[in-house]
Parts: C-alpha cells; structure tokens; sequence
C-alpha cells in the first residue's frame, strides 16, 4: 500500500445505516475521489448488520470507484473459521488491503477482553491468519497514547512490534492532538529498533461535545486549549468548524514537517473538513518522493 515509499494520504469512512447516510457518504466519497488519495478505509461494526454493511461498502467502492478501498477487520466476536470466510470473501471481490484489530468487547468498550471460543485473542493473531491466507498489504493500529488497557509503555511497543514482525506493513494511530505524543511513539520505536511506517490519524475537532466524548472513550488527551476554544464556539458552528481545521492543519503540518509518512483522516463520512485541511497543507516532498 504505501511500500512505494511515497507518503500516504487516506481517508476514512463508516458504513451508514440509512438511505439518507448512504446518499451523504457518496457524495463525500465523490469529493475525496477528486484528490486522488492513496486510500479509503472502512469501519468494521461491533457486531451484526453493520458488519455485512462494512464488507458490502468495501466492495462497492473496489467495484464502482477509482478509490482503493481498505476494510478494517476486528476479530471480536468472530470464530476463526468466520474470519477465513470474510478474508476469502474480499480476496475474491479484489480487495488486497486489510486494517487488522482485535476490536473492543461489545456493549462495554472498556469492559474486560473475552475470547470468543473459536476465535482469537490479539491483533497480531488476525495479522497472522490474514498473513497465511494471502498476498494482503496488511495495517495494525497504533496508539500515540499508548493502549488504554496496556499497563505500561514497555509492554505496549513490545505487543505492537510483535504486530509488524507478525507481518505489518504499516500503521495507523489513534487520533491525537499534541504532535509530541506521535514523536515520543516514534522514538520509542526507533528505540525498539521497529521502523514500520506510523500514520499519524487526524481527526478534525469541530465540535465540542463530539470531542469531548471521543477523547473519553479512547483516553486521548483533549488539550485545554483547544477544548476552551471549540466550547467557546459550541453555539456557532462556522466558528467551530474554523477553530477545529486551524488546529488540525496545525498539527498535520507539523507532523509533514518533522517527516511523518502521510496522513490518515477521519470524516465520519462528511469529508468537508477533512478536505479543507488537506487543501491547507504544504505538502513537502519526502525524501522518497524523488
Ligand atoms: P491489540 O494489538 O490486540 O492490542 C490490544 C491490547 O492487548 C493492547 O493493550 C496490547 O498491548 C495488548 N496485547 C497485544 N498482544 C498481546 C499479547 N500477546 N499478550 C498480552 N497483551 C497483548 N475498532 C473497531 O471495532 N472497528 C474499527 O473499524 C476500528 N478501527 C480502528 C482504526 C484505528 C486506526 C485504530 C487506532 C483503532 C480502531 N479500532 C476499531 C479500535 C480497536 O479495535 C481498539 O482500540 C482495540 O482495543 C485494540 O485493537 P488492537 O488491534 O490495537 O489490539
């Protein structure tokens, strides 16, 4: 996926659950397609439907558009024989580019992890099993933060360097608003002698309570200054819309500049403002661009 070395400009997308959301998910997926971006990724469901809608979308976007299409796959909740199954059906439908999870235990996120019983425990299992089933380029997560369930720093590089020498391409972070957090992720890698390309994830802040909740979900760090601005503008959404692009061009360009391999943004499917920050950016040549 990214193995040219150029750096990697993606965009991702949820499956929605209404004709009304499908309708607005093409439109933004139309737009994104105007700026040629390495990717798209798809969101994987906690469970049921919306995981049929999310190998559905997948293939339609192989099928219908010029966009190269990366599906998330969780492990939560499936046996291995099912995740044979889902695997052999993209590989069937063309799509070679898979971003491999464990997932989250449903209903209670942040509840204790169990194993279904045919299944697996870690991500670096999926990343095996996909591994064997075919020539796929292959993303883990990342976690500038470090995972909210990992009890220290040590064990959290030692389990997501397992990850790349299990077969990891590349990877994709958590989102995140201080750039140090991304640098200190990438020293500790270099330190651990793992040199996987990272992705940092920009997630455009442009609403406060939305923010607010996703920061408490995936204990990423909602810095008070950025949290004062977007609540003053809680009630004026141009306002807001302004304060969470500057912030993140920001910070995307600060991690360009300090030669992070690309740039990976969360829509949630309106791709106005992460367009606006990508059209923002000076995009520098990386040194394995020429
Ligand atoms: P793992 O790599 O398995 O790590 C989970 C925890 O277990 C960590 O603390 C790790 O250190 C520890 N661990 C790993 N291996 C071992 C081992 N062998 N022994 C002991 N401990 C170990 N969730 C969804 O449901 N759908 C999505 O589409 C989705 N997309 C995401 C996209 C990105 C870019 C990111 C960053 C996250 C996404 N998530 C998604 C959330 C993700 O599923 C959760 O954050 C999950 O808790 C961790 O997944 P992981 O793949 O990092 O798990």
């Amino acid at each position: 996926m990214i193995a040219a070395g150029r750096r990697s400009y993606s965009f991702e997308f949820f499956p929605p659950k209404t004709g009304q959301g499908e309708r607005v998910l093409w439109q933004a997926l139309r737009r994104v397609e105007a700026v040629d971006p390495s990717f798209v990724s798809v969101t994987y469901g906690a469970g049921g439907s919306s995981r049929e809608r999310t190998t559905d979308l997948t293939q339609r976007i192989a099928e219908h558009t010029t966009l190269r299409p990366v599906a998330h796959l969780t492990s939560v909740g499936h046996s291995v024989a099912e995740l044979r199954r889902i695997i052999g059906r993209y590989a069937d439908a063309g799509v070679r580019d898979v971003l491999v999870l464990r997932g989250d235990p449903p209903g209670d996120p942040r509840g204790p992890w169990t194993r279904h019983p045919g299944g697996l425990d870690h991500a670096v299992d999926l990343v095996r099993l996909v591994r064997e089933l075919g020539d796929f380029s292959i993303a883990v997560a990342a976690f500038p933060e470090r995972h909210p369930r990992s009890p220290d720093w040590d064990s959290d590089i030692r389990h997501f360097v397992a990850k790349c020498r299990a077969g990891a391409d590349y990877a994709i972070t958590q989102m995140f608003f201080r750039a140090e957090d991304y640098f200190r992720l990438r020293d500790r890698l270099d330190a651990a002698g793992c040199d996987t390309p990272v992705i940092p994830e920009i997630m455009p802040a442009t609403r406060y309570e939305q923010i607010r909740r996703f920061a408490e979900l995936s204990d990423a760090t909602f810095p008070p200054d950025l949290a004062r601005r977007l609540h003053a503008a809680r009630h004026d959404p141009d306002e807001a819309h302004r304060v969470g692009v500057e912030h993140a061009t920001a910070l995307a360009q600060h991690l360009l500049d300090e030669d992070a391999p690309g740039l990976h943004y969360i829509t949630l499917n309106q791709s106005t403002a992460a367009l606006d920050i990508h059209r923002r950016l000076s995009l520098p040549t990386h040194p394995a661009d020429q």
